[in-house]
């Protein structure tokens, strides 16, 4: 069997974004709309702290409004709502995220809930949440909808393929099991409770890895010629002693017996900011009640 194809998230992610700046261009020209999005960061979480510059600055480089608030580690969660209820008030603010994790006095369903439905650019709320699992047109889980878009890059149409999905959060697992399903796939959805999940995965011509163990699904777990799409995100030490960051694949393995694969880093990572711009977009155009531009038709 050949080596699989690599699937280039970071290649994707860049033409969606050129998209973006496109959609965005016309709305300002045609509507004087201009969408913006908030991101809010509660305490000092180095890694957060990165995604949380990456999306200010992929949103103002797709022509965006960007508007970051950053509260202490230590700041209530009558302070973070006082905050969602500004945003949610705010004209100017179409998309609102909270990045996630919170600090423990903030009970994270508290904080989704307070966001309007309508600006839930992470689509997080029980409202998007019922909204995708009974096919009703919402804001969708941006990790989830980069994952459809990767596998499309290599299958056109998945009607009747076996998907498993490997991690049930409601951040990923999910909502992606809802997508696939969409898409007329037959899903199965794995978890740390599943029994012999090797004998699972090996059924499916879709094998989604959602879980944070490195390296956890083995060559020998994959049917031959599957689409793998690793979502994992795990920091580990390399074998020079330096961090680096693995998938919860063991990519070379599984190279070997896939027909495609995605990459970590360069895979699904870099689709998640992508569709979170989508997504702003999407809101910007739903809450002016003005059409998303044809350009992004492929996206919401
Ligand atoms: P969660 O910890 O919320 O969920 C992990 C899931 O994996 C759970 O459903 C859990 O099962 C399941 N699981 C844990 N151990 C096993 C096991 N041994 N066998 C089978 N299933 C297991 O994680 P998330 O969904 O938030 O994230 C998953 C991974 O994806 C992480 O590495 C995260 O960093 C990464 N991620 C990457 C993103 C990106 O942009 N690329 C975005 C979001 C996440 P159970 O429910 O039974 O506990």
């Amino acid at each position: 069997m050949s080596e699989a194809r690599i699937i280039d998230g970071k290649a994707l992610a860049a033409r969606v974004q050129e998209k973006v700046a496109k959609a965005v261009a016309e709305l300002k020209k045609r509507h004087g709309l201009t969408p913006g999005l908030a991101v809010v960061l509660v305490g000092d979480d180095p890694a957060s702290q990165v995604y949380v510059r990456n999306k200010g600055r992929r949103t103002v480089e797709a022509g965006m409004r960007s508007f970051e608030y950053k509260l202490p580690a230590d700041a209530s969660e009558r302070e973070l709502l006082d905050r969602i209820a500004k945003l949610n008030a705010n004209p100017d603010v179409h998309g609102i995220l909270v990045q996630l994790p919170l600090p423990r006095q903030i009970r994270t369903s508290a904080v989704i809930d307070a966001i309007d439905p309508e600006k839930d650019v992470d689509g997080f709320h029980v409202v998007n949440a019922g909204r995708l699992m009974t096919g009703r047109k919402g804001l969708v889980p941006c990790t989830p909808k980069g994952c459809i878009l990767l596998i499309k890059q290599v299958r056109k149409t998945l009607e009747g393929l076996q998907a498993v999905v490997i991690g049930r959060s409601n951040i990923v697992g999910k909502p992606l099991a809802h997508l696939l399903l969409a898409e007329n796939c037959t899903v199965t959805i794995a978890h740390s409770r599943t029994r012999d999940l090797p004998e699972v995965t090996r059924r499916a011509d879709i094998l989604v890895a959602a879980v944070g163990r490195p390296e956890m699904v083995r060559g020998d777990w994959i049917k031959p010629g599957a689409v793998v799409i690793d979502v994992g995100i795990n920091r580990v030490k390399g074998e020079d002693g330096s961090p680096k960051l693995v998938g919860d694949v063991a990519f070379a393995e599984a190279h070997k017996v896939a027909s495609a694969i995605t990459p970590v880093p360069g895979g699904v990572g870099p689709m998640t900011i992508a569709m979170l711009l989508v997504n702003t977009v999407q809101a910007a155009c739903r809450q002016k009640r003005v059409p998303v531009p044809k350009v992004l038709k492929d996206y919401v």
